[in-house]
């Protein structure tokens, strides 16, 4: 079997070392005093291993973020967000207090008890229903604190395909360059 894969030397490293990153990517990291047999010896020996981890990674939707337009996603993020807020808070007929952008590592959004709603940055890269859903979610909790079925019948009515949209959210993996 023939596995592609990325090869980095490194001055630090000891021993070789093999990553599967969540775009399916295969990275060897070897010192420079392996040689390409030792190396492509050490993907065969591997290959099962890697081919289990590849196949873990098929179905993710991988949303590839630059580190340096941080800033600017962040900026794009509270944008829409203020948009999309005011866009749904009509139809849903609630008053929109303060609306924050976070670096949130596993958070999507957050609805405060005083009403605050804030939401990760990261939703400026999502596909737009996706981040919508996530707008909607955090802006019935205004009404419906948590996750009951009055909740999920208020997210319907904008969102009625919010359980395909959820699944689709889990399998998104935000990978930086
Ligand atoms: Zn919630």
């Amino acid at each position: 079997m023939h596995i592609p894969y990325q090869l980095k030397r490194s001055t630090r490293a000891r021993t070789m070392r093999l990553v599967v990153h969540p775009d399916a990517r295969v990275v060897v990291t070897a010192p420079h005093a392996f040689g390409q047999d030792s190396i492509e010896r050490f993907v065969v020996k591997h290959s099962d291993w890697i081919e289990r981890h590849v196949k873990q990674t098929r179905g993710r939707i991988v949303i590839r973020v630059w580190r340096h337009k941080i800033p600017v996603l962040k900026k794009r993020a509270l944008v829409m967000a203020s948009e999309r807020c005011a866009h749904f808070a009509a139809t849903y007929g609630c008053t929109l207090k303060k609306i924050t952008v976070r670096a949130q590592k596993s958070r999507w959004g957050s609805c405060s008890r005083e009403g605050n709603l804030s939401f990760n940055y990261k939703i400026a890269v999502l596909p737009p229903h996706i981040a919508d859903y996530i707008v909607v979610h955090e802006l019935c909790h205004l009404a419906e604190m948590n996750h009951g079925k009055k909740f999920w019948d208020l997210v319907a009515k904008t969102v009625p395909e919010h359980k395909t949209t959820r699944a689709e959210l889990r399998r998104v993996v935000v990978v930086y360059d």
